[in-house]
């Protein structure tokens, strides 16, 4: 089969290079040859720094090293992210959603035992040394344990450009077909898409297609049933403006986590790489000009940003009512988009590249598979626009329009709004959600819905002045990994990190 993918930012290369491997293996002839037609011309969008912990697998699956990988994408650890003002009027107005909980093997009833002590310490300090270990800049890992294995869970913080170019390098010499050039033209027939036309190359014909052409949806726009299933009544926000600083020498601390700091009109992101830091601001154009956005940015980073560029982005939350239409699937910003609070464009990719490789047409093209793979697709979206708008609806911020508008209860999903309710008289529980797909589950949702304060009114009301609950097990993990884990400067200052003995 001659498949093509079009577009050559973080999700034609990751496509590419996973089906490569997963559909061809690693020896003996291919028999998908892979095709990327990458425009020259068109920029990718040169964001997509935070994921989340599946990337390791999905890295693993592709056959890179994570040495390679972290040196060659400016990569750093991710553990958690700090949500920073999303609530007031509370004695700590940050909180973590961490990647490890620990958990014990019968009933786990920590939630409910926080809930009834005082509180002293926030829910995530109770249940989990990360956020210790974050405090702390600590990496997961030493430089000495094996590639992908870590002792505590995590992602990557990675340049989203370099990390594009690696696997696009990665994947030429695994034998993928790499053209440089436009598509100007997209011929269709009754299966879908016949040919591209390239604006040097002339018309080429595939058997199936993948659009990872980023919001220009340069395939799946020409295609019967193209539209989208907007969030906009869901999410206010739908602008972005990042910016790329060198570390401040005096403040050279490497993050352990995604800082998301909520402000008048959005909230503003702030990653650690190797050798920079990034931060964006993400915002409703409805509440804020781009001009004011920027100017809020900056003042936010301080005087770092003076003299560096400002990248202006525009994005619509939502996702293609029809993400696999005939011969053709939309992968990446092509298929959808959900603002990025918990770093969730990576994810996407990686989830649908799994599942089209799962759903491969190697009997023939089929309704059948196209309708379960759309299925899919829009059951992961739906479960993580329903986590980001809790963030927004569980926030007690009322200081400005966006946040009166944004926190409204019917913003959320007539599901979430269900589970909102239920969570007024028991606490968040793994039967609350049922899917094994979910990337976000009650664990997750403990960390927002605890960080946040929502508890039932009854304990509420009645709080205890116990002080805090004391989690022997957590003591005792935290310092053991202060201990043996490095300081991420440390980490990344030794001369090979990764893996050596
Ligand atoms: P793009 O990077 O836009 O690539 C499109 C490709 O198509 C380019 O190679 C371009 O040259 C090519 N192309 C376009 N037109 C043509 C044509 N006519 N002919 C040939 N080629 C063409 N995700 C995360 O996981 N974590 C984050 O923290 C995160 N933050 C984000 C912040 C913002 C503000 C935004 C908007 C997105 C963020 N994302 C994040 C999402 C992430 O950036 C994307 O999911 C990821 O980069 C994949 O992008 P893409 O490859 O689909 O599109």
């Amino acid at each position: 089969m001659r498949l093509a993918i079009v577009g050559g930012g973080s999700a034609g290369w990751m496509t590419a290079v996973y089906l490569d491997r997963t559909l061809n293996g690693t020896n003996g002839p291919k028999r998908v040859q892979i095709t990327v037609i990458e425009s020259p011309k068109i920029d990718r969008i040169g964001v997509g720094e935070a994921t989340v912990p599946t990337i390791l697998k999905t890295l693993q699956d592709m056959g890179i090293s994570e040495k390679e990988f972290m040196s060659e994408a400016d990569a750093t650890f991710k553990q958690a992210i700090k949500f920073v003002d999303w609530n007031k009027g509370r004695d700590s107005n940050a909180y973590y959603h961490c990647f490890d909980r620990y958990q014990t093997s019968g009933r786990d009833n920590f939630s409910l035992r926080w809930a009834l002590s005082g509180r002293d310490k926030p829910f995530a300090y109770t249940v989990s040394a990360q956020p210790y270990i974050c405090d702390q800049n600590r990496a997961p890992k030493r430089p000495s344990d094996k590639e992908y294995q870590g002792r505590l869970p995590y992602a990557y913080h990675m340049d989203a450009e370099k990390f594009a170019e690696f696997l696009a390098k990665t994947g030429v010499e695994r034998g993928i077909a790499h053209i440089s050039d436009t598509v100007t033209d997209v011929n269709t027939d009754p299966k879908g898409i016949r040919s591209v036309v390239l604006e040097h190359g002339g018309e080429m014909a595939f058997d199936f297609f993948i659009d990872c052409t980023g919001f220009a949806r340069l395939l799946m726009s020409q295609l019967p049933g193209y539209g989208i299933r907007s969030f906009s009544d869901k999410l206010l926000c739908d602008r972005a403006v990042a910016i790329q600083v060198p570390h401040d020498p005096e403040h050279p601390e490497i993050l352990s986590s995604t800082e998301s700091t909520a402000v008048e009109n959005g909230w503003i992101w702030n990653i650690s790489l190797q050798s920079r830091k990034g931060y964006g601001y993400v915002y409703s154009s409805a509440h804020c000009s781009d001009e004011d956005a920027e100017t809020r940015l900056r003042s936010f980073i301080g005087p770092r940003s003076e003299s560096v560029a400002a990248r202006r982005l525009s994005f619509q939350s939502g996702v293609l009512k029809n993400p696999w239409v005939g011969n053709c699937v939309a992968v990446g910003l092509s298929a959808g988009f959900v603002e990025p609070m918990e770093s969730t464009g990576i994810y996407f990719v990686e989830y649908a590249a799994r599942m089209f490789a799962e759903l491969f047409p190697i009997f023939g093209n089929n309704l059948l598979l196209q309708s379960r793979f759309n299925e899919l697709i829009h059951s992961r979206y739906d479960e993580v626009l329903d986590f980001i708008v809790a963030h927004y609806v569980l926030s007690d911020r009322d200081d400005t329009a966006f946040w009166k508008e944004a926190r409204k209860q019917e913003k959320a999903t007539e599901k979430l709004q269900d589970l909102l309710k239920i969570w007024q008289h028991k606490m968040v529980s793994a039967s609350d959600f049922a899917n094994s797909h979910q990337l976000f589950g009650h664990l997750n949702y403990e960390y927002c819905v605890y960080g946040s304060n929502y508890l039932p009114d009854k304990i509420r009301i009645h709080q205890s002045h116990n002080g805090a609950i004391v989690n022997k097990a957590i003591q005792t993990a935290v310092q053991s990994f202060s201990e043996c884990l490095p300081r991420n400067s440390e980490y990344f200052s030794s001369k090979s990190p990764g893996n050596e003995d």
